[in-house]
């Protein structure tokens, strides 16, 4: 009970003071009811006073006629975020063809032939790209008058995905790929989604640093059709974390800085070099590279070759040329750390228990990304 709030006589409301808290949501039906009732006449009104206006100048769509005579009302019932409204829709009729049609539909550019009103659907799409659809489909109907399945919520953001072009004019700004595994298909480690975007430091706001990020590629599959994506983009710079070789689609390249030494870890691990020593070696190419020293890095080479750690030696060699480019060439990051903060966030709506069809996580994932990167809406800012 709220502080204030009195219990009403039992003989007139019975139970406790909740009953004052339930007048609420009746008067806000109440009003809704009365106000979808008023909308629904002055609609009425509107549509007789502007056919009899503009008699004689409306056409027939089939034969271009101009003599029509009213015929009655086609009641339309789009679904709202305050449930379902009710829509009349004034009827005319040819005297030359026959034909029946509305009309005043085309002059308001409502949108009829749809189910549900774009502001819902546009809630429905904001709810799925964060939640699972079962729950958004709850959860609107929980918070609003109106409902969309589970099903219509994926169908939207379908939709919405099929809309989307990303940007291709990347200017000289560096360009940043990685990959992240979500459970897609039947594969056990599941589809790779894979995801090109640009980062740029931004300004400071609340005394921390921002970057500026923008989307250019998601997709979920193989690495091909990045390196498709990658040749039309043609990008100046390109900071990857040595999973796959881009030599062909962009000019310079960067070996992400976290991602050598830590990959070391593994391949040293796979030549049977214990903990304590795997540390310590990749400790001391973190070092290295931090010092900017490329004879040392031949050195580390040379010192590991020796040792007989093979798998170690191929890894720093095919990074060696891909270690230092940003001496050369001013890259905004050396690391694909901005890119892993996006991962993260996918990852947070990709995991949700089930799995997904290809195309079914890959629309999810792309408005989700679309809208954090490309379309700065106040509730996407960080
Ligand atoms: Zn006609």
């Amino acid at each position: 009970m709220l502080s204030g709030e009195r219990c009403l006589p039992a003989g007139i409301f019975q139970p406790d003071g909740e009953v004052v808290n339930r007048i609420f949501p009746f008067l806000c039906l109440e009003s809704d009811g009365w106000m979808r009732f008023q909308v629904r006449q002055v609609l009425c009104k509107l549509q007789v006073f502007w056919f009899e206006e503009h008699r004689g100048h409306i056409c027939c769509p089939r034969c271009g006629g101009v003599e029509l005579i009213r015929k009655g009302w086609r009641e339309r019932r789009p679904r709202s975020s305050r449930g379902i409204l009710r829509v009349d829709l004034l009827q005319a009729n040819c005297k030359y063809c026959g034909r029946t049609f509305r009309p005043f539909k085309e002059q308001v550019g409502l949108p009829f032939g749809k189910r549900s009103l774009d502001e819902l659907s546009e809630k429905g799409i904001q709810l799925g790209i964060s939640l699972s659809f079962g729950k958004a489909s709850s959860l609107l109907k929980h918070l609003t008058g109106g409902s969309l399945s589970a099903g219509s919520i994926r169908t939207h953001i379908a939709r919405e995905a099929g809309r989307i072009r990303l940007p291709s004019d990347v200017g000289d700004r560096t360009v940043l790929v990685d990959a992240t595994k979500v459970r897609a298909t039947t594969k056990k480690r599941g589809e790779s989604v894979h995801l090109a975007i640009t980062a740029e430091p931004g300004p400071q706001v609340h005394n921390r640093p921002t970057i500026n990020k923008q989307l250019l590629h998601l997709h979920v599959g193989g690495v091909e059709k990045l390196r498709r994506r990658l040749e039309q983009i043609r990008p100046e710079r390109l900071v990857h974390d040595g999973e796959s070789s881009f030599r062909k689609e962009a000019k310079r390249i960067q070996r992400c800085l976290w991602h050598i030494p830590h990959l070391l870890g593994y391949y040293l691990y796979l030549s049977g070099v214990p903990i304590k020593e795997r540390r310590r070696y990749q400790k001391r190419l973190r070092s290295i590279l931090r010092a900017h020293d490329g004879d040392a890095y031949d050195t580390l080479i040379q010192e590991m070759e020796e040792a007989g750690l093979t798998h170690g030696v191929t890894h720093l060699r095919n990074a060696r040329t891909e270690a230092f480019t940003f001496l050369e060439e001013k890259f905004s990051y050396t690391t694909t750390s901005p890119l892993e903060r996006e991962m993260r966030e996918l990852n947070r709506r990709a995991d949700v228990g089930a799995r997904w069809s290809i195309k079914g996580i890959e629309n999810v994932l792309k408005v989700l990304m679309h809208r954090r990167l490309n379309q700065k809406h106040p509730e996407h800012e960080k």
